[in-house]
């Protein structure tokens, strides 16, 4: 049994998902298809992934009913602003052939485009009008929440944002918890980085586990929100096998320690490509 996390507007998400970052579009149906057949109930795409028609079609394939499952889809960079936002959920929706998301993310902040307090509104807008039940962003630092708060309206429930051993975002965590934002892990093995850690390996060695069941546990036990790939089905089962074991207060102390503001993806701050 995965547990849930409660989200604002009474939605729960599921605490660990499944990611589709870089599977290739023929290639996500059957992925997706295996995913769920593993029990992740919890998918996460993105407009940008180009694979939103085929995790649709993995949905409808699996039989599952709608409300056992939780998806996540992402607004593009090139539609920010209200109206371009609007146009690109519809898109996104045709494409997965849903009527709702259960979230719709900003994917990234764009600071120097200034339209960030706008596009927020639109999303609160989507909400609204049941085309997704919750709404929140990605990879927002916390000059970026400060300045939608300072705007008012809702807040944000979910902030999607990198973090992984090497990368833990103690500043952003701390805020986060401060103002009741969920946090989500993306790259939460840190593309497979930390996997060959010597601290990660000797403590999964202790526990007889592998090292991304640790990573992963580590993520769980912070109170993250999860959402590991992989496109191989004996790793999505042990990704997904990570509920019955705990870790220690020092094998806690350990992980802490391999903190360095070691970044897989951009700089916020700096990526507007569209
Ligand atoms: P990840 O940290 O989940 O690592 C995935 C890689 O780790 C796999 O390709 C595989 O090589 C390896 N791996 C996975 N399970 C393993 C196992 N059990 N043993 C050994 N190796 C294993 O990285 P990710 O795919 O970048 O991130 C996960 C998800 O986060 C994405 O699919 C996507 O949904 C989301 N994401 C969001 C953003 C964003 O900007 N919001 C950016 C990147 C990723």
């Amino acid at each position: 049994m995965v547990p849930s996390k409660p989200l604002g507007d009474g939605v729960e998400i599921p605490q660990l998902g499944f990611g589709v970052f870089q599977v290739p579009a023929d290639e996500t149906q059957r992925t997706v298809e295996a995913a769920l057949e593993v029990g992740y109930r919890h998918i996460d795409t993105a407009a940008a992934y180009g694979n939103e028609e085929a995790v649709g079609a993995a949905l409808r394939a699996s039989g599952l009913p709608r409300e056992e499952i939780f998806v996540t889809t992402k607004l593009w960079n090139s539609n920010h602003g209200r109206e371009l936002a609007e146009r690109a959920i519809g898109e996104s929706l045709d494409k997965l052939g849903l009527e709702f998301v259960d979230l719709y993310l900003i994917h990234w902040p764009r600071p120097a485009r200034g339209l960030q307090v706008e596009t927020w509104s639109a999303l609160q807008s989507m909400k609204a009008e049941g085309l997704s039940r919750a709404i929140g962003v990605s990879n927002f630092r916390v000059e970026d929440l400060e300045s939608l708060q300072t705007a008012g309206g809702a807040q944000p429930s979910i902030n999607q944002i990198e973090l992984h051993p090497y990368l833990q975002q103690a500043k952003l965590r701390a805020w986060h918890a401060e103002h009741r934002i969920v946090t989500e892990a993306w790259s939460p093995l840190g593309q497979g980085a930390v996997l060959d850690d010597e601290t990660i390996v000797s403590i999964a060695y202790r526990h007889g586990r592998s090292p991304a069941q640790v990573v992963l546990r580590w993520h769980l036990l912070l109170g993250n929100v999860v959402i590991p790939k992989s496109v191989t089905p004996s790793r999505m089962r042990e990704n997904f096998s990570v509920f019955d074991f705990d870790l220690t207060a020092d094998d806690l102390e350990q992980i802490q320690a391999l903190d360095r503001e070691h970044r897989t993806g951009p700089d916020p701050g700096e990526f507007d490509r569209t």
